[in-house]
């Protein structure tokens, strides 16, 4: 039929159907290990302030403020909130607390500037904001009523961290029930083309996942792991793991507000970290330069790469030199709530270093020609083509691009080109959709060439990846700069950097007379990517 199922099935304990009614936040509190409330066991811990959470707390502040948001600031059903902080030991009470009361949760990179934080802010119609004190500047000017996350000196605003405090604990959550398919987070992500879209998340998605990661926690996890993480709950990686997942397996977190190399080598020592989710510039680091860092990984005993490609010789040098930890490659998107190729088995792993595992259980797959739109057997290259219960519902008020993203039958392109071999492990070769990744986050060309478009002397523009081994991908603009202008290549970086978010920066940039373009006006990327190439050799 050329459809691949998963080949591996949850078992009986996940499988049991939720109650309908059920929102992502009673699921995962009814997940708490029931023993670690009663020794409060860590939940959290802040790898800089060393400030830890049990898990009878984090319920506490979850119930607290879950009650503040619905009685005091009169949070409802379906209203936005849009969260803006790196990491802290208060994000997942923040999410669940959301969560718990029917409403949605938006989130962003702290890192974005006000103009982008405005776009989504406006987008996701977001009705409250809470933001880490400081990032609230760049949420003034869009007048969306705001709450700091932690207490601020030099002001009279509401936080989190007061509002947990100050309202009594409540011996319950307020009872507001769901619908499966009510939406339960809104992610930006920009898909196979064009700009970032609110990808929208229903309860049944997430709930979806958690029963996964319950499920692959079973086969290879434990509730006495130690987690570090610097992945970002803002991005679904980080936030189906660590502000949700891992909480109902019942395992230790460090928490890092950001990546910092030598900061996760010294944690990893310091709290015996023994799984490390990671994304490939990470694994690279280590490979490159944890020998001559003075550090101890010998408590390490997994480490992750999902979000980018990881380099099959990169991985083979990772095991060479640590022979001890266990390196598993895992593919998902945003659209599939995160999740949708693992390896459940190290032994799988180690034989398949260039694979990123096989498909989770619930997930079906389609490798589909690119040209003839016809499903393709093992060992040949077409689209990935997914369906599972952790499918988004589609982008926010965009049916055009949801109807592209997703077909009638329900399945989502991920515009990954890839290929599954007869035993069901799935391989991803090239991404074919426009979308770049810069260390692992998301980088839309198409917003890159509306800034670059802006500029008075820019009269065409265009945005592709450039490989490069530290961080995966560079954007790179090719420019049509108009006539007579004497614009350099350093006035355009600087243009585009002082109005998008550091990851985002154009890097490199190639004058050209004409950007090549179908009979449609679209932009042939291809084309350009090959020039790159060339351009890039012959210099
Ligand atoms: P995001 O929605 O930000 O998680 O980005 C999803 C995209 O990241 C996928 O469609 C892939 O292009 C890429 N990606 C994620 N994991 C992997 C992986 N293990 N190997 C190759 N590409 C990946």
């Amino acid at each position: 039929t050329g459809i691949y199922h998963s080949l591996i099935k949850l078992g009986i304990k996940h499988e049991i159907p939720t109650r309908p009614d059920l929102n992502t936040a009673n699921f995962v509190l009814s997940q708490f290990p029931q023993a670690h409330l009663a020794e409060a066991r860590i939940a959290f811990i802040d790898a800089r302030t060393n400030l830890s959470v049990s898990y009878g707390e984090l319920r506490r502040s979850i119930y607290s403020l879950a009650s503040a948001l619905f009685h005091g600031l009169e949070v409802r059903k379906g209203d936005v909130v849009f969260v803006l902080s790196p990491n802290s030991t208060l994000y997942s009470t923040i999410c669940l607390a959301v969560l718990s009361v029917g409403a949605v949760l938006t989130t962003a990179n702290p890192i974005n500037t006000a103009t982008e934080i405005a776009k989504q802010v406006h987008d996701s119609s977001a009705k409250l904001a809470i933001s880490a004190p400081e990032e609230l500047h760049k949420l003034v000017p869009t007048g969306v009523p705001t709450i700091l996350t932690s207490h601020c000196s030099d002001g009279n605003m509401l936080s989190v961290e007061e509002l947990i405090k100050g309202c009594c604990t409540s011996p319950e959550l307020p009872q507001v029930p769901v619908a499966q398919s009510d939406t339960a987070a809104i992610l930006y992500s920009s898909g196979t083309t064009g700009v970032s879209k609110g990808v929208v998340l229903t309860h049944a998605n997430l709930i979806s996942i958690m029963r996964l990661l319950l499920w692959s926690a079973d086969v290879s996890g434990s509730q006495d792991d130690v987690f570090l993480a610097f992945i970002p709950m803002f991005h679904i990686y980080g936030l189906v793991f660590f502000g949700l997942g891992l909480l109902c397996v019942g395992v230790t977190t460090i928490l890092m507000q950001k990546y910092d190399f030598q900061a996760m080598l010294d944690a990893i020592q310091k709290h015996k970290v023994n799984n490390l989710p990671a994304v490939p510039p990470v694994i690279l680091a280590l490979v490159k330069h944890a020998r001559k860092a003075t550090c101890d990984l010998s408590s390490l005993r997994r480490v992750g790469s999902g979000a980018a490609p990881l380099s099959k010789e990169v991985a083979l040098e990772f095991r060479r030199m640590f022979p001890w930890i266990e390196l598993r490659q895992g593919y998902g998107l945003t659209e599939s709530s995160g999740g949708a190729t693992f390896f459940a088995s190290d032994k799988d792993a180690k034989a398949h270093p260039d694979s990123c595992g096989k498909l989770i259980p619930t997930f079906c797959a389609k490798v589909v020609d690119i040209e003839k739109g016809k499903p393709l057997p093992p060992h040949k290259e077409g689209e990935l083509w997914f369906k599972s219960p952790t499918i988004m519902k589609g982008y926010l008020g965009n049916l055009e691009a949801t109807s592209a993203a997703i077909d009638s039958e329900g399945w989502l392109r991920t515009g990954d080109l890839g290929y599954i071999d007869e035993n069901g492990f799935v391989y991803i070769v090239e991404r074919i959709k426009e979308l770049i990744k810069h260390n692992g986050y998301q980088v839309a060309p198409a917003e890159l060439e509306s800034v670059l478009l802006s500029h008075p002397l820019i009269v065409d523009a265009a945005v592709i990846p450039v490989e490069d081994e530290e961080t995966g991908q560079i954007p790179m603009a090719y420019v049509v700069r108009a006539a007579g202008s004497e614009l350099s290549e350093n006035q355009v970086i600087q243009f585009v950097a002082g109005q998008v978010a550091p990851y985002k920066k154009v890097r490199k940039v190639s004058f050209i007379d004409t950007i090549p373009k179908s009979a449609a006006g679209k932009i042939l990327r291809k084309d350009l990517v090959s020039q790159s190439k060339y351009q890039l050799v012959s210099k």
